[in-house]
């Protein structure tokens, strides 16, 4: 704390995962030992650099562009790329650390990281788009490669800005090699890639309700945010049975109590780009509330009966007000498509209710896993069918979620899915830390 006291949401990730491995530790001398919890949470690298492009009116724009390699105990580094105003470094080292854990427990060889920049998308066109893209890669390029380090994408950053991104590195390294996924199907992408971190949440939530006898047959959600992972729960989540209630953006909150249309969600944030206002133009049932108008202290979209919740939008936008609003309306399950999205205090809520809670790194780990999935098909030439990706990532997320459960109840604390996904998640990249040594 002491050492990185300006960045907040990375002591925040890294509290809630040391606090966990305690357990771990003390039933394991080697961890203190080797140092391995101090080695953990430092990158093994951050590169920082500028980037420089010009607007279509010819002025000259000057943003700042991160890639924190983490670790690489386990494979290649492997994690997003987030543009958004919020980017700085501490925010990209809560995703790096918080990736490591999350890709061990995909099964896969992939190690973490994380990058991007605080350039910002909206309101930009098409050709600045482009040319922010290059302009970045011109940078990173130097720094990744198909066995070296696999960016992917994140808020900001969806299939146009990956091609862009590839298309430039290619022609900067006159390589054509799977240095990043989610590029799109006719040039390496992956079939269900685009649906996978969406559908992971789902499969996962289902397989934690299996284990409880229970299922998402007819169970009422809210789902926030309205991006890749949120659309693509919110279709899952129909196909399953279960009914999507609510949908959100950083403007608004979009209820209607007969169901989420996801067809309308898919032609309004895919095809025109445009804010849920527009989807409530469209969907006469559909009731919209405007940030300036949400409860004092809390976020609309948890102030709904609802029997399941799936944050899908950002970094702590569930706090402990609105889990005890949540709660107090009947949730019993919830699960986690964005990253961090629950505070300290709202995770607490949670554990101490005993609901079905599943935390990121292990519910929407369904998206990188898919990534992986994309690069063993890009080395080795091929490409599998939907059917073919998606039943792979439905089996890896039910085992995900066996490998958890039962590293909680290894600990004795039975359903304590934080703790599981961190032990389970640490002791695969801890034990091949300290069979590399140290140099
Ligand atoms: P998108 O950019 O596609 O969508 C992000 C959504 O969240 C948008 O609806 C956006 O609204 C909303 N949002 C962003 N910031 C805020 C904010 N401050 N307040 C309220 N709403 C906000 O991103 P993704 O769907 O890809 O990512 C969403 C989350 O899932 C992130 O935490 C990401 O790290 C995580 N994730 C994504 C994976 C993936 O495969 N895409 C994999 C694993 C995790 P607006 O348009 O108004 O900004």
């Amino acid at each position: 704390k002491a050492k990185y006291p300006y960045q907040p949401e990375f002591l925040q990730a890294a509290e809630e995962i040391l606090t966990t491995l305690q357990p771990v530790v003390e039933k394991e001398p080697k961890y203190e030992k080797y140092k391995i919890l101090e080695r953990m949470v430092e990158p093994e690298r951050t590169i920082s650099f500028r980037v420089e492009w010009v607007d279509d009116k010819g002025e000259v724009q000057v943003n700042k562009g991160y890639r924190v390699q983490f670790n690489s105990a386990i494979g290649p580094y492997k994690g997003g790329i987030r543009l958004h105003p919020t980017v700085n470094e501490g925010v990209l080292k809560f995703l790096g650390l918080e990736q490591i854990l999350k890709n061990s427990l995909t099964g896969t060889p992939i190690g973490g990281a994380k990058g991007g920049s605080d350039f910002d998308p909206k309101g930009k066109s098409e050709t600045e788009i482009m040319r922010f893209c290059q302009a970045f890669m011109i940078q990173l390029h130097r720094y990744i490669g198909a066995l070296v380090d696999v960016p992917a994408g994140d808020i900001g950053t969806g299939g146009r800005e990956i091609g862009y991104m590839y298309g430039a590195y290619k022609r900067l390294t006159t390589k054509y090699e799977g240095v990043l996924t989610g590029k799109g199907l006719n040039y390496g992408g992956s079939l269900a890639r685009t649906e996978a971190t969406g559908y992971g949440v789902v499969y996962f939530t289902d397989a934690m309700l299996k284990d409880r006898a229970d299922s998402l047959k007819g169970k009422k959600c809210a789902v926030s945010g309205s991006g890749n992972v949120a659309i693509y729960c919110c279709e899952k989540l129909y196909q399953l049975g279960a009914t999507p209630v609510t949908v959100s953006d950083s403007t608004g909150t979009i209820y209607d109590p007969n169901g989420i249309d996801v067809a309308v969600l898919k032609q309004v944030k895919e095809v025109e780009r445009a804010r849920l206002t527009r989807y409530a133009e469209l969907v006469k049932t559909a009731q919209y509330t405007p940030v300036e108008q949400y409860p004092a202290g809390k976020h609309q979209v948890w102030c709904y009966p609802v029997d399941c919740a799936f944050p899908c939008a950002t970094q702590n936008e569930l706090n402990e007000e609105d889990a005890k609003t949540l709660l107090q309306n009947g949730c019993k399950v919830v699960a986690e498509g964005a990253n961090m999205p629950s505070t300290l205090g709202a995770i607490k809520q949670f554990l101490d209710a005993k609901i079905a809670y599943g935390p990121a790194k292990a519910a929407n780990a369904g998206g990188v896993a898919t990534s992986q999935l994309e690069m063993e098909q890009n080395a080795g030439m091929t490409s599998w069918t939907f059917e073919e990706v998606d039943a792979k990532l439905h089996n890896i997320m039910t085992n995900l979620y066996k490998n958890v459960a039962e590293t909680a109840r290894e600990f004795g604390v039975e359903g304590n899915l934080v703790l599981g996904s961190n032990i389970a998640g640490f002791r695969k990249v801890a034990d091949a830390m300290i069979a590399q040594g140290v140099m």
